[in-house]
């Protein structure tokens, strides 16, 4: 039996990359990767997530690509957990598993009309126009005037500024075909984005925001006219704000303060309101929604909480960004609440058997600690999960391949007749894509289904 530890990482975003570095770096122990991604496509949310306009962070892939060199490192692309391989087949061929697989759902708003059509999640819009194979075919009704992107986090400003931005922006970042064209054709003039609490308390960064002050043909706006901040908000600001606050709120004064101008698109940042209705005749046609005020609770937090006074606004298209949620996996336990996996510093407990530990079994990223934070976020986050899976291996006395039944996984993955994608695959589509792409003046052209990347994928093999 070969010395060293077989770990499989299920999941190729930055949470399962960085879990293989932090492997490959212990100089005490011998370690194998295999990583699996249900899609061929490696880098998770960094490929399908990252805003299209945001070149240079999806830059970080150089790092995992160099991670991938590493010669105890094998990618089994196009091969699903739960549908192509399951617990029992890895805890079989593996020491260890450390489920990386992120939080592809999302936050339902709960209010009547969420389901009309017209009605999306961000996620799917996200997914869509980032060529994802799963919502290539979603349809978004960009004939409408007016959009509503319900929350104030990065997400609701990259949705907002995707609909904001003219197609010659658009043309020079790697937006899918289909959505380029898509967009091309957009009537929306007014773009909204609704947050429930103050601008003190949005959860934008201010790189995020100050790209609004850029826009070629989009002003962005605060509704109410120029930021004026209530004492007690000015007194936060002054005592307890962070720099990332502070800075939010000089740009949204800038932004506030601004000439009209005759540009053709409005991005409106509309605080203190929440939808409470949304309705038409089978599709979106209004949106209904509370002002609130912040009121302060006993734990000395703020609240928004639901004042008399409404707005109805028509309204064609709305988004929810109200924050992404994980899924159940099969086989392992799951809090339905955080949308996380339970947990402790990242190795995988039983709520109801006791809170016992799993030895072989590990999470890392957003299904570990749910989805908060910036790529790097998921680095230490990772390191921890390492960590403490090492330190379980030496507390428990356990020798690699101790538990190991089956030597191989190609075998298994073979007999189940699974077209598996290696690195080196991957390494053929990227270059299919990114001279595609440069053909055009644009850093890729992405293959958007899945059928289609194995086929080029065989082509050039
Ligand atoms: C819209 C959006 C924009 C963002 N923009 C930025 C940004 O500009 N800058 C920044 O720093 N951060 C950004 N983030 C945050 C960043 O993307 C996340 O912190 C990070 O991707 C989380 O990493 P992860 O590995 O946990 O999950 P993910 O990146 O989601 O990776 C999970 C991987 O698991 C795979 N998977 C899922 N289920 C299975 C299964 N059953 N079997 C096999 N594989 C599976 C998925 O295909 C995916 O590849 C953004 C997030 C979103 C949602």
């Amino acid at each position: 039996m070969d010395a060293s530890w077989g770990i499989a990482v299920i999941g190729s975003g930055p949470a399962g990359f960085y879990s293989a570095g932090e492997l490959f770096r212990q100089e005490s122990f011998s370690i194998k990767v295999d990583m699996f991604d249900r899609l061929p496509t490696p880098f998770g949310l960094v490929r399908g997530g990252v805003a299209p306009d945001h070149q240079k962070i999806k830059s970080v892939t150089k790092i995992y690509s160099r991670i991938a060199e590493n010669p105890n490192f094998r990618f089994f692309g196009n091969v699903e957990f739960g549908r192509d391989i399951f617990q029992s087949d890895l805890l079989d061929h593996y020491d260890a598993v450390i489920y990386s697989v992120g939080s592809p759902a999302d936050r339902a708003l709960g209010v009547p009309g969420e389901d009309l059509s017209g009605s999306h999640s961000a996620t799917e819009f996200v997914a869509w126009y980032n060529g994802h194979p799963d919502f290539s075919n979603h349809k978004f009704d960009l004939s409408v005037k007016n959009a509503f992107v319900i929350g104030m986090g990065n997400v609701a400003l990259d949705v907002a500024r995707i609909l904001a931005k003219t197609p010659e922006e658009l043309a020079a970042t790697d937006i899918a075909g289909y959505a380029l064209e898509a967009l091309r054709e957009s009537q929306l003039e007014n773009i909204w984005l609704v947050g429930r609490r103050g601008p003190l308390q949005a959860a934008f960064t201010p790189s995020e925001a100050r790209e609004f002050l850029e826009l070629r043909e989009a002003e962005a706006v605060v509704e109410g006219g120029p930021l004026e901040l209530d004492t007690e908000s000015q007194k936060i600001l002054e005592t307890e704000a962070g720099k990332d606050t502070k800075k939010n709120i000089e740009i949204l004064k800038q932004i506030s303060e601004r000439e009209a101008s005759v540009k053709k698109k409005r991005v409106h940042f509309l605080f203190l309101a929440s939808p409470v209705e949304i309705s038409g005749e089978g599709k979106v046609e209004k949106i209904s929604m509370v002002r609130n005020q912040l009121v302060r609770r006993d734990d000395g937090s703020l609240r928004p909480q639901a004042t008399e006074k409404k707005i109805e606004e028509d309204a064609g298209l709305v988004f929810r960004s109200i924050g992404y949620l994980g899924k159940p996996l099969a086989d392992l336990p799951f809090d339905h609440k955080s949308g996380t996996i339970p947990n402790e510093c990242g190795q995988v407990k039983d709520p109801e058997n006791g809170n016992s530990f799993r030895c072989r079994e590990y999470v890392a990223g957003w299904i570990k600690r749910g989805p908060s934070g910036v790529i790097g976020t998921n680095k230490q986050d990772s390191v921890e999960t390492v960590h403490r899976m090492l330190e379980t291996f030496q507390a428990e006395k356990m020798e690699p391949g101790q538990y190991i039944t089956v030597p191989d996984i190609v075998s298994l993955l073979e007999s189940r007749k699974i077209e598996y994608v290696s690195f080196a695959d991957w390494k053929l589509l990227d270059a299919h894509e990114t001279e595609a792409g440069q053909a055009e003046g644009r850093p890729r052209l992405k293959l958007t289904s899945i059928a289609e990347m194995l086929e080029i994928i065989r082509q050039k093999r």
